[in-house]
């Protein structure tokens, strides 16, 4: 079994049925697997993204600037990750948001100190706010945590079971890996995460998993090393 993880959810996955926001059922769902994993005892660490609210890259569409688009994008995340952190609460599981921005008394400051600290005295740690830098994504943001708190892995939890040769919606004869290496990604030209997050775990030899989040139980599957997934590594 893994030890310390770091589990990314989109925020696109919140909405649910809906088409905007956060479905409470998706929300109590991804909680209901979250305090099955943690009852196993592992270190769980979330990041998730905020697609579900707002992307600023959209927003420049509709003649936002792209800072402040993705300012807006970046509180998108802290929204979601609170309301996560309050499904989880419910639970009876011990739970801390930490922000890449200063944001008392929303929630603490990140540090790596802090988000240890918080690990290792079990609470599931969800870090908000990205990057806390425009231009970059939850993908990246979510490695970079996964890096500093020197998780195991990165689980990122999606709506596919795994990384395919090509789209398995648009061909029934799609492959599917059960591992693959950061290198075939790269020449291959999969998109998995964006170039930048693909780079910092690569560089920094963190592995991924990507699975299907939207299956109950799963999560716990990964966790404890099931290849239900597609596994990266160097
Ligand atoms: N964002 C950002 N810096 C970060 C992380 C996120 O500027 O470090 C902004 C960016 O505008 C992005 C939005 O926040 O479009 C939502 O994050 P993301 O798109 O990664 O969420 P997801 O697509 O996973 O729901």
């Amino acid at each position: 079994m893994y030890k310390r993880i770091l589990l990314k959810l989109s925020g696109e996955s919140l909405m649910g049925e809906q088409q905007y926001g956060i479905d409470e059922n998706r929300l109590n769902e991804y909680a209901a697997q979250i305090d099955e994993i943690s009852k196993l005892g592992v270190q769980i660490g979330i990041v998730i993204g905020g697609g579900n609210i707002f992307r600023g890259l959209k927003g420049t569409e509709r003649g936002f600037d792209r800072v402040k688009g993705d300012q807006m994008g970046m509180l998108a995340t802290v929204i979601n990750s609170l309301a996560l952190q309050s499904a989880i609460e419910s639970r009876g599981v011990k739970c801390k948001v930490l922000t890449a921005i200063r944001m008392e008394p929303i929630a603490e400051f990140f540090s790596k100190h802090r988000a240890i600290e918080a690990l290792e005295s079990g609470n599931v740690v969800i870090f908000s706010g990205g990057t806390g830098c425009p231009y970059f994504t939850t993908d990246t943001g979510s490695a970079l945590r996964g890096i500093e708190i020197e998780a195991d892995v990165m689980f990122k939890g999606t709506r596919v079971d795994g990384i395919y040769d090509s789209d398995p919606e648009k061909n029934s004869n799609a492959k599917k890996f059960d591992t693959i290496t950061y290198d075939e990604i790269y020449s291959k030209g999969l998109k998995i995460m964006d170039l930048t997050a693909t780079a910092l775990c690569k560089e920094n030899r963190l592995p991924i998993v990507v699975f299907n989040m939207d299956t109950a139980g799963n999560l716990k599957k990964v966790v404890l090393g099931e290849n239900i997934g597609t596994k990266v590594t160097n």
